[in-house]
């Protein structure tokens, strides 16, 4: 039942969102953990600045941030906020790529799932989320990344234990959908998000996936 009305609401929100080109192929593994430590926190067109400033400053690789100077990470960072705390973990984590695994996420990458996500999930700094992102956008590994959009979005409908954490939330939503979903589940609950299941005032009467949503209404939009 469940997995009936999580299938009829992905596949209106196919419907109503395009899927972003750059979803199609497959993401720079390193490029794609520097850009989610920036994003933490911190808005997207934020974080596409420092890391354009980032990346004009530097190469984006690991034996590149590994030995660059902490001071001249943190000059490119400051629109991402909590920029100091972001330069040490980037230098931290290419360190630990540089040293520990040569330089290459692939090591990390071509390990099962679980294996994969503790080992990113060792690194400081590194949370679940970001080591979500990096393997399922970069290496297709079948997992859901749950940020505060997809975590608002699955509780409202329904689809999360309201109180969930983030292991509740991405288990739940892997449990009702296609591994080859994934992907498309996690964009799509986001641009849901920004659109209509707005965080302070959702726009319950125009979202159009309301009749199929158990908390349509609660914020007397007359949906
Ligand atoms: S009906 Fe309201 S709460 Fe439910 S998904 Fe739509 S915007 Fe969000």
């Amino acid at each position: 039942m469940e997995d009936k009305r999580a299938a009829t609401v992905l596949q209106i929100l196919r419907e109503n969102f395009a899927m972003p080109k750059w979803t199609k192929g497959k993401r720079n593994p390193f490029e794609t953990l520097i850009v989610t430590v920036i994003s933490q926190n911190t808005a997207d067109s934020n974080t596409a600045r420092a890391f354009e400033s980032l990346s004009k400053r530097f190469e984006i690789k690991p034996e590149v941030l590994a030995n660059a100077e902490t001071g001249q990470i943190e000059e490119t960072l400051k629109t991402a906020g909590l920029y100091r705390n972001k330069s040490k973990t980037i230098k931290q984590v290419s360190r630990i790529i540089l040293e520990k695994f040569h330089g290459s996420l692939q090591p990390i990458l071509s390990l099962p799932l679980e294996e994969a996500r503790a080992t990113f999930i060792q690194m400081p700094g590194v949370g679940p989320k970001t080591a979500d992102v990096v393997l399922l956008f970069s290496a297709k590994q079948p997992t859901i990344p749950v940020d505060t959009h997809v975590n608002r979005v699955a509780k409202r409908l329904g689809f999360a234990p309201a109180n969930g954490d983030y292991e509740a939330v991405r288990t739940s939503l892997q449990s009702l959908y296609e591994q080859r979903d994934y992907l498309v589940v996690h964009v799509l609950l986001i641009a849901h998000g920004r659109r209509y299941c707005k965080a302070r005032r959702p726009l319950c009467a125009q979202c159009p996936v309301n009749m199929h949503c158990p908390s349509r209404g609660l914020w007397n939009d007359k949906a």
